[in-house]
């Protein structure tokens, strides 16, 4: 468990558990606690199609977001001043305030000082407030670029000045667009100052034309760089497809206003993807809207209640999506829901081959053992952190049994874990019988590549599922696999039993030719597969003496 505090404030981060960089938290606010990962729905008062209070009752949201500059220049301000935002929203959970910097981004400069802006944040008593950083802007040219980084890292130390409330958390953006070195220094930087939560600021453009593979890159820039015990904030999160994208990647906090943008303009989201309302037949859907009424009635209500509708059903399908990631956490397969929505998406599958690229960062957050078995659905299962980790153990950390020089590879058995297979059995019992002391048994399997037999029962070696197909598609790697492990392991001899079609006769025959060239005598053993013991156990004593006796 890892607590983050700065300083002097309250606000306590607490990781109860993870897998990939996902963690299921709680954090501490002056409104209560939230758990996270969380999803905090943007809500502005002037169009709000779902009231707050309903938010919270009804969808079951802990959180929101609202924009404080907007509320600042509105004709409430003073109001929501008198009676605090909890009380003006009619939102009983935390809330977090923005500062007005998506105004930047799209109006340019605006006429407020980060002092007036932070001032009516603490006025307002948000949970959760943001300095009135700078983003940067798709459109930025460098100089820009260097500009909005800087300046957001000088307001960040100006604005610690400026605070006085204690019981606010606040939050320190991440600016430096696609300039990822610029990120990683704004990220260190905010890292070192007192901040309870830190954000990636300003992905707006990368998320509105899906470019989630250039987000997986601006992520972990960010990520990297920044203490792991304080809770990461992304601004800005849009469809709920991406989700699972952001919360594998550390992502603990983030808003949308996905919801209720797509509602105005009539699109239906789904979590795999969105759809025209105009367009639908039939509603993939069972909450409240969807069981009530067919598109059809949808469509033929009134604008404003059909965007309040729609607007409903969008927030659930959030709701419902980040119920599952939660789950998926819980249960250690975050990995096979990250490749079912790379599977609706060529956007989301761009981005699981960029998350790839980071699977040895991953590898630290996923748990050694999980409460569910691997399943390996398709070709990118094969990057996931537990065979990255198991490899790399097997090639820099794991020594075979010093005494058994001698090298046995054979097909993994249909059972597992394969040292209760009758098979498997029966060659240990053979080898002991016989005072084949010098028999190393090692099962070679496509997708863990190879499993020394007292490993066996290691999660994952026993825990994991793949489709026969997949094996085959994965089988040269166990072949450059047997050939490592034989070679660093100084092995004096091998014996391979082939077992189609992970390895054929033919492979076989070309992989002691390979060894042979590594100066390790090795030879093809022909026996059945899960039949024969005895004809194998024979073979190996009348060989131990000849081939590699001393
Ligand atoms: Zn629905």
């Amino acid at each position: 468990m890892s607590r983050a505090s700065s300083g002097e404030f309250e606000g306590v981060f607490e990781v109860e558990r993870r897998d990939l960089l996902a963690r299921i938290g709680r954090l501490e606010t002056k409104s209560g606690v939230l758990e996270t990962p969380s999803m905090l729905p943007v809500v502005n008062p002037a169009v709000q199609p779902i009231p707050p209070a309903k938010i919270f009752e009804e969808f079951g949201f802990e959180a929101v977001i609202a924009n404080a500059y907007l509320l600042y220049k509105s004709p409430h301000s003073q109001r929501v001043r008198e009676k605090g935002i909890h009380a003006f929203l009619g939102f009983p959970g935390v809330v977090m305030t923005d500062s007005g910097a998506y105004q930047i981004l799209v109006y340019g400069e605006i006429p407020i000082e980060q002092q007036e802006i932070i001032q009516y944040q603490e006025e307002i008593s948000t949970d959760i407030g943001v300095i009135l950083d700078i983003p940067t802007s798709w459109k930025a040219g460098p100089q820009e670029v260097e500009y909005s980084v800087n300046e957001t890292m000088r307001r960040a130390k100006e604005a610690i000045e400026i605070r006085t409330r204690e019981d606010v958390l606040w939050v320190a953006p991440i600016q430096g667009g696609t300039r990822l070195d610029l990120v990683s220094q704004c990220a260190k930087f905010m890292d070192s100052l007192p901040y309870h939560i830190v954000a990636l600021g300003s992905p707006t453009t990368v998320m509105e034309n899906y470019m989630f593979d250039v987000l997986v890159d601006m992520i972990m820039a960010a990520k990297l760089n920044v203490s792991p015990a304080k809770p990461f904030h992304l601004f800005g999160a849009g469809h709920p497809m991406m989700f699972s994208l952001a919360v594998a990647l550390g992502c603990d906090l983030f808003d949308s206003a996905a919801y209720a943008i797509y509602s105005r303009e009539g699109r239906y989201i789904t979590p795999w993807g969105t759809q025209w309302l105009s367009e639908l037949t039939y509603f993939p859907c069972s909450c409240p809207i969807c069981t009530q009424m067919e598109p059809k009635d949808l469509l033929e209500l009134p604008q404003r209640e059909r965007y309040e509708k729609l607007a409903e059903h969008n927030l659930f399908v959030c709701r419902e999506e980040l119920n599952r990631i939660k789950q998926a956490i819980v249960e250690g397969r975050l990995w096979e829901h990250l490749e079912v929505r790379a599977r609706s998406h060529p956007s989301m599958a761009q981005a699981l081959k960029k998350v790839i690229k980071y699977v040895k960062h991953l590898e630290k957050g996923t748990p050694i053992a999980k409460p569910k078995g691997l399943l390996f659905v398709s070709r990118e299962s094969i990057y996931r952190p537990e065979v990255y980790r198991h490899l790399k153990r097997l090639f820099n950390r794991y020594r075979r049994p010093l005494a058994r020089d001698v090298l046995l590879l054979i097909p993994e058995p249909s059972r597992r874990p394969y040292n209760r297979s009758k098979w498997v059995k029966n060659i240990l019992k053979g080898i002991e019988r016989k005072r084949l002391d010098r028999v190393h048994v090692v099962v070679y399997a496509s997708p863990l590549d190879l499993v020394p037999i007292e490993l066996c029962e290691t999660y994952p070696l026993s825990q994991h599922e793949c489709s026969q197909g997949l094996k085959v598609v994965w089988r040269n790697r166990v072949l450059r696999s047997m050939l490592k492990y034989a070679s660093n392991q100084g092995y004096s001899a091998v014996f391979i039993v082939p077992n189609p079609p992970i390895l054929d006769e033919k492979r076989a025959e070309l992989l002691c030719q390979w060894m042979a060239d590594r100066g390790i005598r090795a030879e093809v053993v022909n026996v059945e597969p899960e039949r024969e013991h005895e004809k194998l156990i024979e073979y190996l004593s009348s060989r131990l003496g000849e081939a590699v006796g001393r």
